[in-house]
C-alpha cells in the first residue's frame, strides 16, 4: 500500500469519524457477518415499497390516456421529485455519508427529512450501507456490486438486477454501529430516523392533500397521489438504484478508482449529478461530482447556494492538484477543463 493511499484513508477517517476507511484499506479483511438480520415484516415492507410504485409506473401510460394528467400533477411531481432526490444526494449521500460539507442545524434537519421523503429507509441505515459499498466497492463485501456473480453475460445480468433492487432483500444487514457510529451520536439525526414512518406518510399523503386543495376536487387528490406520490417515488428509487447498477457497469473512466464505477452522462440531470460516479469513487469526499467542464451537477449547485447563504461550511470543493493526481492519463487539467472551485 502506498503512502499516498494511507494518507487518503487517514483523511477520510478524520472526516467521517469512523473506521470504514480502515476496513477498505485492508482488502483481506473478512466479510462482516456481524450484521443484524432483516425481519420478515421488514422484508414485506421493502417488497411493498419496491413493487407498488413500480406497478404505478407500469399503469402510468394507460392511466394518463384514460384519466389525464393536469398541470397541478406535473408541478407537484417535479417539486416532490426535486426535494426528495436532492435530500438523498445532498443530505444522505454528500453530507452524512461522506462529510463533504458541514450543514448548520436547521439545514442538517431539513436535508435529513427531505432524504427520508424518498422512502429509501432511515438515514443511518442508508449511510451504513453506502459506506460499506465504498469500503468494498465491487469486491467481496460490497452490498450491491453488479459484478458479484462474475463477468459472464448470465452472471452480469443476474448481478445487475441484484445491484439494482435485489440487494434490498438481503437478510444480512450492514451493522449501523460499525459503519455509522457518528450518526448514532447525533440526537437530531437519531430523532429524524426514528420518525421515519411519519416521513413516509408525509411523502405519500402530502401530494394528494395539495392536489386536492389546489384543484378543489377529490379527483385532483387522486391524480396527484398517483403521479406525485407513487410514480414520483418509483422514479426516485430507480434513479438512486441506477447509480448502483448502471454506473458500475457502464460509463467513462477518466479518473483512477479501485472499482468499476463510471461516469454516465444521460443520468446526470435525473440523478442530481450523482451519475458522475467515477469521479465520486475516485474522490469520495468531494462536494462536486461533475467536476469536468459541462458536467451538470444540480446537487453541487445547491450546496453552493447553501454555502453562499452561510448554511453550509467547510465545503470540500474540488482542487486541481487532487484531481490531477487522480486522472488516468496525466493530461494537463487545462486541456481536460476541470471546474476548479478552490480558486474563486
Ligand atoms: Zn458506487
Ligand atoms: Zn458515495
Amino acid at each position: 500500500m502506498t503512502h499516498a493511499h494511507l494518507a487518503d484513508i487517514a483523511e477520510e477517517q478524520a472526516l467521517t469519524g469512523h473506521a470504514y476507511a480502515a476496513a477498505r484499506a485492508d482488502a483481506s479483511a473478512p466479510m462482516f457477518h456481524g450484521g443484524q438480520t432483516q425481519t420478515r415484516t421488514e422484508r414485506l415492507l421493502v417488497a411493498l415499497f419496491v413493487s407498488v410504485p413500480l406497478l404505478a409506473v407500469l399503469a402510468a401510460v394507460p392511466f394518463a390516456w384514460g384519466w389525464g394528467i393536469g398541470w397541478v400533477d406535473v408541478a407537484l411531481s417535479i417539486v416532490f421529485f426535486a426535494i426528495s432526490a436532492h435530500g438523498i444526494t445532498i443530505g444522505y449521500h454528500r453530507a452524512f455519508t461522506h462529510g463533504s460539507f458541514t450543514p448548520n442545524r436547521p439545514l442538517k434537519i431539513a436535508i435529513a427529512i427531505a432524504g427520508s421523503l424518498a422512502i429509501e429507509g432511515p438515514v443511518a441505515r442508508w449511510v451504513a450501507d453506502h459506506r460499506k459499498h465504498h469500503a468494498f466497492s465491487d469486491a467481496d463485501g460490497d452490498p450491491h456490486s453488479p459484478w458479484r456473480y462474475g463477468e459472464s453475460t448470465r452472471g452480469l445480468l443476474k448481478g445487475f438486477f441484484y445491484a439494482h433492487t435485489g440487494w434490498l432483500f438481503d437478510l444480512e444487514q450492514t451493522p449501523i454501529e460499525k459503519y455509522a457510529p457518528d450518526l448514532l451520536k447525533d440526537k437530531d439525526l437519531v430523532r429524524v430516523s426514528r420518525l421515519f414512518p411519519l416521513w413516509v406518510a408525509v411523502s405519500l399523503l402530502l401530494p394528494a392533500i395539495l392536489g386536492g386543495l389546489l384543484t378543489w376536487s377529490w379527483m385532483g387528490a387522486v391524480t396527484a397521489y398517483f403521479w406525485a406520490s407513487l410514480v414520483r417515488i418509483a422514479l426516485v428509487h430507480h434513479t438512486t438504484w441506477s447509480i448502483n447498477s448502471v454506473c458500475h457497469v457502464w460509463g467513462k473512466h477518466p479518473f483512477k478508482t479501485r472499482d468499476r464505477s463510471g461516469n454516465v452522462a444521460w443520468l446526470a440531470i435525473l440523478s442530481g449529478g450523482e451519475s458522475w460516479h467515477n469521479l465520486h469513487h475516485s474522490d469520495p469526499t468531494c462536494a462536486r461530482h461533475g467536476v469536468l467542464k459541462g458536467q451538470i451537477d444540480t446537487s453541487a449547485r445547491l450546496i453552493e447556494f447553501f454555502e453562499w447563504r452561510g448554511w453550509a461550511t467547510e465545503v470540500r470543493w474540488p482542487k486541481s492538484d487532487r484531481l490531477e493526481a487522480r486522472l488516468v492519463t496525466h493530461t494537463s487539467l487545462a486541456t481536460t477543463a476541470v471546474r476548479d472551485s478552490s480558486t474563486p
